[in-house]
């Protein structure tokens, strides 16, 4: 067949959750055969992935759901046939309406949506708000936590490196620039260019990965502990190599804010406002009237009748117990490492230096430090993510080149960043706005939860989505111990499979407790199979998608033009599929609430007094819905993407946009008095409900602090630790019925079998490639088989990915590689209180099979 029979299409790639890639498909005959990268698209340099190479696969597999489809069997569980009865959509919609609307008369809290599929967030939030309901954001239990200091220290919810002007990079259980994080074509191309002109990268992590092999150092560390040596890095950094940044400490942090002896601000008894010492004046002031070179860091000082030190000056003194010499049993990392390499960076750092970019001189700190998800997902990850991070703040290095930089903090300095009265910056909403996730800064009100996620618990967290599993699985008398007093009456979800978010075994046992669930599906997996009803759903191959990157989201950072994605359809969607948010859009106007979703699609999208705010009573399809946000937002449209036959549309981004640290206001925090303040608020209310029994406050503290986890020490013969990895041809459970992605697995032998320590596996006579058991603490085990090298910490046993797929459908991804979800336990003292992450830290033992 020749090439005048393939027609080319320009989409936007969304095999990961990055969706940041411009295609090109080959459409023969109606049928894709092949993608590629678009080599007009200049944000992506014309590449694609490997996992994006696999997308023609999709959506003609198999498993694909093509009709509604009504569960027979009342019995639910992981294996259990649902016996699905094939029906019409009027069908469904005479099942499903009538569910909603008797939802919403009782309580509309009882429906919770939850979903992971970020080009929707405009109309699925606003969809879910306008019935009254909740929202749980979809692959919150193991993702990265930095969101929570990406709104203080990076204005942004997202953040990434400015490899284009860094000599450092510091993966600390992380692997950006190794196609698993966020942005991953762009980051990869820059960080190798960063790479080919002599940046270092050193990794530390329990595993080496993909990105540890690749790195210049891999430092293993005993998982859990990464905390113990951040605060190491800190204390060497700060009080041993004196290689922090005081200036920035100064006049960007509240380092120099004044603390009296119950660890709060000592303030201006006209103004209010915190006040520093001011080393000229020989006074203290109000910390807006204090010119950074006579701000004091150190010393004490008689202020208002009380002796106050900056906190800066109680944070090198907390640190000194953070020694190398204490760290380093610990954390198992040598001393001298620890040294060596925290020197390097610190020195990397050039602290003071500057550069001139477009004409515009501005400070240059071309170290980074990037935390992924291993160090952050603990028992105490609110510390452990605030000191990873903040180890950017301490050399200076936030939203200036070389650094970590924000996403969109500043775009066409609209979505601007406003400081408050005591000083500190505060970002807009327009770069956080999805699902409900909030600033981190102020403390919120804590409050009897309203929400399954017990945010209202939570008041210094971005999201607590976590612990909606944890609740959705006690019984109702323990539910109403935490405030939750009602049932979840309808359960709907789509892009994301919760049924296998922690352990699948518990899980299933939680959904059970949804007295309806529909399910949005384009294959059948572990969630569907659980559903009452599932409805077919397109696939992103066959859909429009407007807003394909939100703000929020990815875009490069740094010196590079804006850019917004727009997503078109390469091929038709299977006779009677459409986009769920369409069936959203129908079953909202069904059951009467449409004008309700409108409302709040214009308060929530800021389209309100705009020409594009959308009439109330009118019914919209999604994509028109889009279409008003992306002409009110970025001054394009559909027609214009339409016309010009392009999936991107790019802006010039000018110096301050691109590093926009020195020109917004407002300072981040090192000394966390706000926890320490809203601590006595939690505590009431944690009282109030009857919790302190489960619900300590012990990590509202003003200073980081290490604590272990509780599965620091080995237990009754638990004596290794189950950890996983993210690999490049993986993302999330639905790559592993891909054949293409599984093909490309079976390349390396760590990605479906079990890594563990020649030495370890000797201790225990097991062999390369013996069938081994991995049993958890919690009650649980998978089969593995046994990989020996010597790229593991010597006390973990390893995984990849998201392998070991349960559901019936999913033929090719069973049993692939062990499941590590299933090893873990979803357990309330397990969790941080402060975020709702869960502990990672599984501890395990192993035999031969
Ligand atoms: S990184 Fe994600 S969006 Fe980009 S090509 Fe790969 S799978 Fe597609």
């Amino acid at each position: 067949m020749s090439d005048k029979d393939v027609k080319t299409v320009k989409s936007v790639c969304y095999m990961c959750q990055c969706a940041d890639t411009g295609i090109v498909g080959h459409v023969k005959d109606g049928v894709l055969v092949k993608v590629e990268g678009d080599p007009e698209c200049t944000p992506t340099f014309g590449r694609q992935c490997v996992k994006g190479l696999s997308a023609p696969f999709v959506p003609y597999n198999p498993n694909r759901v093509l009709k509604p489809l009504k569960r027979t069997n009342p019995e639910r569980g992981i294996g259990i046939d649902p016996k699905w009865e094939e029906i019409s959509w009027e069908e469904a919609y005479d099942i499903i309406v009538p569910k909603l609307k008797e939802c919403r008369e009782k309580n509309p809290l009882g429906l919770m949506l939850n979903f992971f599929d970020y080009p929707t967030y405009h109309l699925a939030t606003p969809w879910s708000i306008g019935f009254g309901g909740q929202l749980y954001f979809g692959a919150a239990t193991w993702c990265g936590w930095y969101h929570n200091t990406a709104y203080q220290y990076h204005l942004s919810f997202f953040r990434e490196a400015d490899y284009e002007h860094t000599n450092y990079i510091l993966l600390w259980g992380a692997q950006a620039g190794h196609i698993v994080d966020a942005l991953p074509v762009h980051s990869a191309k820059e960080m190798a260019d960063a790479r080919a002109r002599g940046a270092k990268v050193v990794v530390i992590d329990p595993m080496m990965t993909p990105a540890a092999a690749l790195a210049d150092e891999w430092v293993p560390i005993r998982p859990g502990t990464d905390l113990a040596l951040g605060l190491c890095f800190w204390n060497l950094l700060i009080n041993e190599f004196e290689l922090y940044d005081a200036d920035f400490m100064k006049s960007k942090t509240n380092a120099p804010y004044l603390v009296g002896a119950d660890e709060l601000y000592v303030r201006d008894p006209e103004t209010n406002k915190p006040l520093i010492w001011d080393t000229a004046a020989g006074k203290a002031r109000p910390f807006n009237e204090v010119a950074t070179e006579d701000t004091a860091l150190f010393g004490e000082y008689e202020v208002n009748g009380v002796k106050a030190r900056p906190a800066f000056s109680l944070l090198a003194e907390h640190l000194k117990q953070y020694s190398p010499e204490v760290i380093s049993p610990i954390t198992t990392v040598p001393v001298d490492t620890i040294r060596r390499v925290c020197r390097e960076f610190g020195e990397a750092a050039q602290v003071g230096s500057t550069i001139k970019i477009k004409g515009v001189e501005l400070p240059h700190r071309p170290a980074v430090c990037l935390s992924g998800r291993g160090p952050t997902a603990h028992r105490h990850s609110m510390h452990a993510v605030f000191c990873l991070e903040g180890i950017n703040a301490i050399i200076g290095n936030l939203n200036v080149p070389g650094g970590t930089l924000g996403f969109a903090p500043y775009y066409k300095k609209r979505w601007g960043v406003t400081e408050d009265e005591d000083g500190f910056a505060l970002s807009c909403n327009s770069t956080y706005f999805h699902f409900g996730s909030l600033d981190t800064y102020p403390a919120r009100e804590p409050k009897k939860p309203a929400w399954y996620t017990l945010l209202d618990l939570c008041p210094v967290a971005t999201f607590s989505d976590n612990f909606y599993p944890m609740m959705l699985s006690l019984p109702p008398e323990e539910r109403k111990k935490f405030g939750l007093d009602y049932d979840i009456d309808v359960f709907i979800s789509t892009h994301s499979n919760p049924a296998v978010y922690i352990s699948p075994h518990e899980m299933t046992e939680a959904i059970k407790n949804v007295k309806f669930f529909l399910y949005f599906a384009t294959e059948m997996n572990e969630s569907a199979e659980l559903a009452d009803v599932v409805l077919p759903n397109s696939h992103w191959t066959e859909r429009y998608d407007p807003i394909a990157n939100p703000p929020f989201k990815f875009e490069a950072v740094g010196d590079h033009e804006w850019y917004w994605f727009f997503r078109r359809p390469m091929i038709d969607p299977p006779p009677g599929v459409q986009h769920w948010c369409d069936t959203m859009i129908e079953l909202a106007d069904r059951a009467g609430f449409l004008p309700d979703v409108n409302q709040l699609y214009n308060i929530l999208n800021e389209l309100n007094g705009s020409p594009q705010e959308l009439e109330l009573d009118k019914r919209y399809s999604y994509v028109e819905m889009s279409d008003a946000v992306l002409q009110n937002r970025y001054g394009v449209s559909v027609d214009w993407y339409e016309k010009n036959e392009t999936q991107v549309f790019t802006e010039p981004k000018d110096i301050e946009e691109a590093f926009p640290g020195p020109f917004v206001p407002g300072r981040c925090h090192v000394y966390f008095e706000y926890w320490k303040r809203v601590k006595p608020e939690v505590e009431k209310v944690v009282k109030e409900l009857g919790i302190e029994d489960v619900w300590d406050t012990d990590d509202y503290t003003p200073l980081l602090t290490w604590t272990p986890c509780p599965a620091f020490e080995p237990k009754n013969g638990f004596d290794l630790f189950a950890i996983n990895y993210k690999v490049a041809c993986h993302t999330f459970s639905h790559s592993y019925t891909n054949p293409l992605e599984l093909e490309i697995g079976h390349t390396y032998p760590w990605i479906y079998r079990t890594p563990i320590h020649a030495s370890t596996a000797a201790k225990y006579g097991i062999k390369d490639g013996d069938e081994i058991w991995i049993e958890s603490e919690f009650g649980y085990r998978v089969k593995g088989t046994a990989h020996l090298t010597e790229g593991i910490h010597p006390e973990c046993v390893g995984t990849s990915g998201f392998g070991g797929r349960l559901t019936r459908g999913a033929k090719t991804g069973r049993k692939v590689s062990p499941n590590w979800n299933t090893l873990v336990g979803q357990r309330l003292d397990l969790m941080d209180k402060m975020n709702s992450s869960l502990d990672g830290c599984v501890r395990v033992k192993i035999y031969k099979a």
